[in-house]
């Protein structure tokens, strides 16, 4: 069956230039991009984004860092999608990702991680709408 994720590439990844790298490591992992636009969060839509983290103590710097810079929004298809995609990113915190993964490779700290990976299909679903009307959606 083949399924779909949602992705960011996140601002410290874009401040750094590892956007380029980090698609061609999601192209070489057999993921179709079917939407995909650079764009910035406003504090607002970051909070919201995250809103199921506003309890959490880091809520705040992670709002503002989401907010601070340019990110790469896309919606990924392949088999799995989901599993196989959190697989590729690696561990929250870059310092447990496996040798391989986007984050031991381009990830700075379990705040600044470089890349977002969808945690179900559901969430998938909401968070492609979140950024991509229907006709963005190939
Ligand atoms: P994401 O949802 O971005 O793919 P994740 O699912 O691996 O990451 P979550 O638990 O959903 O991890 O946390 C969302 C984001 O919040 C993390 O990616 C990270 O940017 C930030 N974050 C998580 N834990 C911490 C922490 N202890 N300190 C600072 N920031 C954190
Ligand atoms: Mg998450």
């Amino acid at each position: 069956m083949t399924n779909r994720t949602f992705t960011m590439i996140k601002p410290d990844a874009t401040e750094k230039g590892y956007t380029g790298g980090i698609l061609k490591m999601i192209n070489d992992a057999g993921f179709r991009i079917v939407a995909m636009k650079m764009t910035q969060l406003s504090t607002e839509k970051a909070g919201q984004f995250y809103e199921v983290h506003k309890e959490r103590p880091f809520y705040g710097e992670l709002v503002s860092f989401m907010s601070r810079g340019p990110i790469t929004a896309a919606i990924l298809e392949k088999e799995n999608a989901v599993e196989d995609f959190r697989k590729l990113i690696g561990a929250t915190n870059p310092a447990q990702a496996e040798a391989g993964t986007i984050r031991k490779l381009y990830a700075a700290s379990i705040g600044e991680n470089a890349v977002h990976g969808s945690d179900s299909d559901e969430n998938a679903a909401i968070e492609g709408d979140f950024f991509f009307s229907r006709l963005e959606q190939f």
